[in-house]
């Protein structure tokens, strides 16, 4: 997950994960057994220590089968744009090779996350091409544990549904809240962008 020099930029899942995949059973045919999927691999990605407590992961949205996974990796990867969501999309559309998940010969894909996309990820995930997104906490429970989710607009879901993606929140919000507690409890780095004496972050 580390990027190698300047010039030539090479992302890595972490081994564990790459396992993981290799070792679960698919496909998941429930929308609750995909968030338990992704919650896991938030908790996993702290323990492993390769990034913060939020994973992602794309799958067809009629039968449930995995495209690709992918976890948070700002810290080892040394990047703020590496948020799950991010990870994932560059992950499923370097898999499907294409920058465009709803072209016309490709099943319909769905991003289950385990908290709702910041206000990066939200414009990642309109443009990403995938029709559902599926959220566990909600971006309140990210803000809570720390982390600034950045000034999304109120309406956000309604803009979604606009460009044809729809949306499903709350998802297991208890299971994936607690890694985002945890997370918290046991001291870890909350990545945020260090603004000096900035006014409007919440500790
Ligand atoms: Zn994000």
């Amino acid at each position: 997950m580390i990027f190698v020099n300047p010039s030539s930029f090479t992302l890595h899942l972490p081994e564990w994960l790459e396992t993981l995949v290799r070792q679960t059973n698919h496909p998941f045919p429930t929308v609750e057994a995909r968030m338990n999927f992704v919650i896991e691999l938030s908790r996993l990605n702290v323990r492993h220590e390769t990034g913060g407590p939020f994973a992602a992961a794309i799958f067809r949205s009629d039968d449930g089968t995995l495209l690709a996974p992918g976890v948070n990796l700002v810290l080892t990867g040394r990047c703020s744009v590496l948020h799950a969501e991010i990870v994932t999309i560059i992950a499923a559309q370097a898999k499907a090779v294409t920058y465009d998940l709803s072209s016309p010969e490709l099943p319909p894909y769905e991003l289950v996350t385990s908290t709702e996309p910041c206000a990066m990820c939200l414009g990642a995930v309109t443009w990403s091409g995938i029709r559902r997104l599926v959220c566990g906490a909600r971006g309140e429970d990210a803000e809570e544990t720390g982390f600034d989710e950045g000034e999304k607009p109120p309406e956000w879901p309604k803009g979604l549904e606009r460009r044809g993606i729809t949306i499903l929140r709350d998802i297991c919000r208890d299971k994936a809240v607690a890694v985002l507690r945890d997370y918290r409890a046991s001291g870890g780095i909350i990545y945020n962008p260090y603004r000096g004496n900035a006014p409007s972050m919440k500790p």
